[in-house]
């Protein structure tokens, strides 16, 4: 088996301290059984299941069979819990290793769900159908959107149930990430105040993510500039496809810059910046338009990680790192602004774009109007009859578009051809996901791959990408929930 896979394991994190991490192993589950598996994903890392019968795959996908060179590991890390610093850890999660590829990338082989660890608390280790595949759907399509985001290799049904609110269908996700590496990994590392720990942490992050910085002369700034430049461009890209991550923790936070975590997430359909979906963010911390400010604050409880590499003179770390994290505000609205014309198909920048933007946006939010469609109706990429961009207000911001559209050497080709790569026709909508994963959990898993494979494609229009883009006519608040 393990030739015919081609697994090929160096497990480096398994190599640091047992302070950063505990070894144990999935715990076996009863009757293991392979749903959904992610063959093009497969096909990038260079592993090849072909050959291998489903009752095999559905022995791996559970963790009832580890390949030959994995080393499981549960990584510890803390974090900031809506605000609140925590000791967690990979309390239902494991690390089986790190898959080097042909081209020698790295990436973490993680299961979710696979039982109890140290870190556990008073958790059961395990994780739903439901929200398993829920993550595998929505990491896939933010991967096809361009966003950074860790990804999905199989999901297995354990056969054994879980007691939730109600009992549960038990289920372990394959997850594929560059690094599992947090914010909270730091905030961990750096709670133990053992400086050498801290070094040795930094540095091997530095190898592993960051090489180019490794002879720099101020190695801790130079990581903190990165990273605060990697998030920035990260939640640009959330507020470009209306992505709100909803648990944005600092436990939450990759230092790869990649999306991790799909709890509560969801996509807001009409535009409204306060747009909450998770029942358990009662103050609406986590709401669309408190993304960049959040993150900001996230990069701040990283920065505070950092000081004792700064400089041997706290003050004087302090200050550095405080410049460097209030570069945040000018760097985000330069680039959200970017993004935003490109949306709208601009070239250049002029002076009022601002407006032009802010006044969409108050348009489409006074009046409760599908934020991804209205750039599709922008597009010429017609979804049904909506009779709200008939408008006089809204015909009125066209025209003035219109205008701005032709200044710069602009033309439809050039302006199309950018807000075609700007502009997503299909999002994973809430009702759509909902619908599929119904099925799922009925033993149907037909609707879920089929969603996979139009959110495949999200900016090319495909025979039955239609049916994906119409929003719910349901008015009722959606709401999410964190599926432990
Ligand atoms: P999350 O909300 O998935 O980011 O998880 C936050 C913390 O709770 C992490 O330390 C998880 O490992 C832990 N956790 C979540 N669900 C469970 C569970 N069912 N059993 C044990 N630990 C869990
Ligand atoms: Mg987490």
């Amino acid at each position: 088996m393990k030739n015919t896979i081609n697994w090929n394991f160096d497990n480096s994190y398994s190599r640091l301290s047992n302070a950063f991490k505990e070894h144990i192993e999935p715990v076996a589950v009863k009757n293991p059984e392979l749903v959904l598996m992610n063959n093009d994903l497969a096909k990038e890392l260079n592993l090849d299941f072909n050959k291998i019968d489903k009752d095999k795959l559905s022995s791996l996908f559970t963790g009832n069979i580890l390949p030959k060179g994995s080393n499981a590991i549960a990584q510890a890390y803390a974090g900031h819990q809506f605000g609140h610093f925590t000791m967690l850890g990979d309390g239902r999660a494991i690390l089986i290793g790190e898959h080097l590829t042909k081209s020698n990338k790295r990436y973490d082989v993680q299961f979710k769900g696979s039982g109890k660890t140290a870190f556990s608390r008073n958790g059961d280790g395990r994780a739903a159908l439901g929200p398993m595949l829920r993550e595998y759907i929505i990491s896939e399509a933010m991967h096809h959107l361009n966003i950074p985001s860790t990804r999905s290799l199989a999901v297995a049904k354990t056969g054994e149930k879980i007691i939730r609110d109600t009992l549960l269908q038990g289920a372990i996700l394959t997850r594929v990430a560059s690094s599992h590496i947090r914010v909270g990994t730091f905030q961990y590392v750096a709670a133990r105040n053992k400086k050498n720990e801290l070094e040795i942490f930094f540095n091997y992050v530095l190898k592993r993510h960051f090489p180019e910085l490794i002879n720099s002369k101020k190695k801790a700034l130079d990581l903190l500039h990165v990273l605060i430049d990697k998030q920035i461009d990260l939640v640009v890209n959330w507020m470009r496809v209306g992505f709100i991550h909803g648990v944005m923790n600092t436990d939450n936070m990759t230092i790869s810059g990649e999306t991790i975590d799909y709890g509560p997430c969801a996509f807001i359909d009409k535009y409204d910046p306060e747009t909450v979906f998770s029942s358990i963010d009662k103050m609406g911390r986590y709401a669309y338009c408190n993304q960049p400010a959040i993150t900001k604050w996230n990069l701040s409880r990283f920065a505070e990680c950092l000081i004792p590499l700064i400089h041997h003179d706290q003050d004087q770390a302090i200050k550095s790192a405080t410049e460097l994290i209030n570069t945040f505000e000018k760097k985000y609205k330069e680039r959200w602004m970017n993004m935003m014309r490109k949306k709208l198909g601009l070239q250049g920048t002029e002076d009022k774009d601002k407006f032009l933007i802010v006044d969409l946006l108050t348009w489409m939010h006074l009046n409760k109007v599908d934020y991804t469609n209205t750039f599709c109706y922008l597009m010429n990429e017609k979804i049904k009859d909506n009779k709200v961009y008939e408008s006089e207000d809204f015909q009125n911001w066209k025209k003035r578009w219109e205008v701005r559209l032709k200044i710069n050497n602009n033309s439809p080709e050039k302006y199309l051809k950018l807000m075609k790569t700007f502009n997503p026709l299909v999002i994973p909508r809430n009702h759509k996901v909902e619908e599929a994963l119904e099925a799922a959990k009925k033993d149907n898993i037909k609707p879920v791959k089929h969603l996979l494979e139009i959110l495949k494609k999200p900016y090319i229009r495909q025979n039955d990408t239609i049916n994906y883009q119409i929003p719910t006519d349901l008015d009722e608040k959606y709401q999410t929930f964190c599926g432990t």
